[in-house]
């Protein structure tokens, strides 16, 4: 079956749609018609080669955020069925470390990501390894699932991850809202319905995407430690999710949370943190990475969204618009939240 394709061949150069022979699918593997497929800030470092993970390999095509329908499988394949709307677990691993025995594949040190390690989903078709890194999408839209498959489920890992640091009433910061942004804040107001979320932005369309999203407060950087410290009866944020994670946003995060306070460090768009040493130790505040999310994590973003708990907030663009897509990301012009490509 000939199938299309948009093509990084060298990096910082614009991707280009080729044609290409999807293969047979064979044991377990899924071949799934892409009908969503997120453009993730990943997607934008990896396409000018700055990701701080080696190993990439030209040419690979794009796209971790992967939803659509089940196109063909292998003879190994049980429990799908042809067309039936599926979402792509994006760290795919042989199951064996010790943190894939417990379900943890999205910390396992030899996973195989599309878009990364090998083809992904800037794709008419992506050939999936096994049926068991999907999960069954019900009435949920492609297009509007999509998304989950990384900022949903990432979302979902670094809320859980809050979720022991927060009392009732307590303030809980996002800090960045753009493509992940708004998912953070609806699963907060989901898992922590008490809390007060509070979005930091440096933009103002963006601080009202974080409000339509559900945030009951949005403030500038400059605004933000006063108006948490205002908001918490002085005693600061019991958590923040950084969404960014430069130098710039680990300082400002680390002046407004509480004491005993977690920052959950899921952006890594700068190359180094800053904490202060003698607050940080004192007060015993806490940095926590939080890369990506379990397949429980995914599951259930899907079910709160099937249960319309979890709204979509997508911009669509075209397959033959990746390139669009990425400079626009890059540049800041994306408003309504995640961009994504419909082959
Ligand atoms: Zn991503
Ligand atoms: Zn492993």
């Amino acid at each position: 079956m000939k199938s299309r394709r948009m093509v990084l061949g060298r990096f910082s150069s614009p991707l280009s749609l080729e044609s290409w022979e999807v293969p047979e699918p064979k044991g377990e593997e899924v071949i799934v018609r892409v009908r969503g497929a997120g453009v993730c800030r990943t997607d934008l470092r990896i396409w000018k080669g700055t990701e701080a993970k080696p190993g990439f390999h030209l040419p690979l095509v794009l796209g971790h955020e992967i939803a659509g329908t089940v196109e063909d499988f292998g003879e190994a394949v049980t429990g799908l069925k042809k067309g039936e709307g599926v979402l792509v677990y994006s760290a795919w691993t042989d199951g064996t470390c010790r943190f894939c025995r417990r379900g943890l594949y999205n910390i396992c040190p030899h996973q195989v990501i599309p878009g990364q390690t090998t083809d992904g989903g800037f794709a008419e078709h992506v050939v999936v390894p096994s049926h068991r890194w999907l999960v069954k999408l019900g009435d949920v839209s492609p297009v509007d699932a999509a998304p989950l498959a990384d900022a949903g489920t990432t979302s979902m890992g670094a809320v859980r991850m809050t979720l022991p640091y927060l009392w009732v009433g307590s303030v809980v910061v996002v800090n960045g809202i753009g493509g992940i942004g708004p998912y953070t804040v609806q699963l907060l107001k989901v898992l922590a319905p008490t809390s007060v979320v509070v979005a930091i932005s440096r933009s103002e369309v963006h601080r009202e995407l974080a409000l339509k999203a559900g945030a009951d407060h949005a403030f500038s950087p400059s605004e933000a430690i006063e108006e948490v410290r205002r908001l918490s009866g002085g005693e600061g944020a019991a958590a923040a999710i950084d969404l960014v994670g430069t130098e710039e946003t680990t300082k400002l995060l680390s002046s407004l949370i509480s004491i005993d306070g977690a920052i959950v460090l899921v952006g890594m768009e700068g190359r180094n943190v800053s904490l202060p040493t003698f607050e940080t130790a004192v007060w015993n505040r806490k940095l926590l990475g939080s890369n990506y999310g379990t397949m429980n994590d995914m599951s259930d973003v899907v079910r709160l969204m099937a249960e319309g708990k979890l709204m979509p907030f997508v911009v669509r663009r075209n397959l033959e618009e990746a390139n669009e897509a990425l400079l626009d990301l890059d540049s800041g012009r994306v408003v309504g939240g995640r961009q994504v490509l419909t082959p």
